[in-house]
């Protein structure tokens, strides 16, 4: 069975396509679903000749392809997208288990395709929505032309997610997160513009729009005595921006708080350039006591040496294996190596992206420092989170 293009499909600029490969069908329907809710145009088949002609012919930007799906193998449908130079991002799925999915997803690299995340069986509608929406490209020049203007009308805002002490059982953190508020496409999440203000130098004023806007709150909470320290995202770039420390600094003391009522986040791959420029930044922001987090860890291209060298002072465990760790084995081993590893270096332990009790308890038992995640709290308003916290008890002074 395979879906046919409608008239009209194929000439989307903006490449929002998205073939499936999978024998079951309620799969299908599920992915379908959620796919076309974030703007996806989808096709479904499960006949190999079908999706060899319609992935050379109909070019998806993405394909989730099942590893078994009968008359072929994925490993077979992976040799055949290679050898037609196929460019699309392609996500592998199947119930088998996460080393023949990793195994797989190692000779597709080798084969020179755009290998994506894995998607473990039975799949989870928040772990797919999360992957596609990531996924799905922007309307790059509107946005490269809006986000300036964006920035200057006010249009961005930011959530805030609180951070749960496992131990003291208390909120003492929140991460700031930026989201845009577009005339035209209605709230836009991080994940479709930071990149494009990174590409752009726009990057530099989102960045220090943030900084004034999270400053300005973690002043009125201090005033509140809430006793929080809130999280700021960093992209690469700002790191390698020699005033930083400089202007960071200027903005704390300009709302009248403490360095140390920050801490910044820093994506594991920006982190671990090897640029002394960097290292420069780093240590200087440390010096005038700013705190360190090396996000998303565990899905970069790390040196244990580098982190070790640099100067951070907490280590957040990647959100795809604090979901998964408490059905897959491997994942719940990384976790708990990574929160071995944090101790050991005398560093704090953050788990992302904690989404049930059963999770927390279970980080808790390991002796993960703190939480984060929708079990706790989506990210929410400024204004939500005194509440938010009072009903935990501040970590604070009270
Ligand atoms: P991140 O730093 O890894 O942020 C965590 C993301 O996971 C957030 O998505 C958050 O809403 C989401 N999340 C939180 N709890 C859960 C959960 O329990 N389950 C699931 N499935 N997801 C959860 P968001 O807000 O869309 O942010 C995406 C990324 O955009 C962030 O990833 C960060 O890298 C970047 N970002 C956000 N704000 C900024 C910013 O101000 N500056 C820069 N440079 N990057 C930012
Ligand atoms: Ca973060
Ligand atoms: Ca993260």
């Amino acid at each position: 069975m395979v879906d046919e293009p409608r008239a009209g499909q194929g000439q989307d600029p903006l490449g929002n396509r998205l073939l499936v490969v999978d024998d079951e069908p309620s799969i299908g329907r599920l992915v379908r679903k959620i796919a076309e809710g974030i703007g996806f145009e989808v096709l479904l088949t499960e006949d190999p000749i079908v999706f060899a002609k319609t992935a050379r012919e109909w070019r998806p930007s993405v394909i989730i392809l099942d590893l078994k799906i009968p008359g072929t193998d994925g490993i077979e449908l992976l040799r055949g997208l290679a050898a037609d130079n196929c460019a699309a991002h392609i996500v592998l799925t199947s119930v088998i288990d996460d080393k023949v999915l990793e195994a797989a997803q190692q000779l597709g690299r080798d084969r020179g395709l755009n290998m994506g995340a894995l998607l473990h069986k039975p799949i989870r509608i928040d772990i797919l929505e999360r992957l596609l929406r990531a996924l799905k490209p922007v309307p790059k020049t509107l946005l490269a032309d809006d986000l300036g203007e964006g920035i200057a009308a006010g249009q961005l805002f930011l959530e805030y997610q609180p951070k749960l002490d496992c131990r003291l059982g208390r909120i003492t953190g929140v991460e700031a997160l930026v989201r845009w508020r577009h005339p035209v496409h209605g709230i836009v999440r991080p994940d479709q513009f930071v990149a494009l203000a990174e590409e752009s130098d726009l990057i530099r004023s989102l960045t220090d729009w943030v900084i004034v806007e999270a400053t300005k709150q973690a002043a009125a909470w201090q005033a509140e005595r809430l006793g929080l320290v809130v999280a700021i995202n960093m992209s690469a770039k700002d790191i390698e921006d020699l005033a930083l420390p400089d202007r960071l600094h200027h903005h704390c003391r300009h709302a009248g708080i403490e360095p140390n009522a920050i801490i910044l986040e820093l994506t594991e791959t920006s982190a671990m350039r090897e640029a002394v420029q960097m290292m420069d930044v780093l240590t200087r922001l440390r010096l005038k006591g700013f705190r360190l987090s090396i996000d998303d860890f565990g899905t970069g291209y790390s040196s244990l040496v580098q982190l070790q060298k640099l100067p951070f002072s907490e280590i957040k465990i990647d959100g795809s294996f604090v979901m998964q760790m408490m059905h897959s084995a491997s994942c719940r081993v990384v976790v708990e190596i990574i929160i071995e590893l944090a101790r050991r270096l005398e560093l704090k332990s953050v788990a992302e992206a904690v989404e049930d009790e059963a999770t927390l308890k279970s980080l808790a038992e390991m002796g993960c420092d703190m939480a984060q995640g929708y079990h706790l709290s989506r990210p929410i308003a400024a204004e939500q989170i005194a509440g938010f916290v009072r009903k935990y008890g501040s970590g604070g002074a009270r």
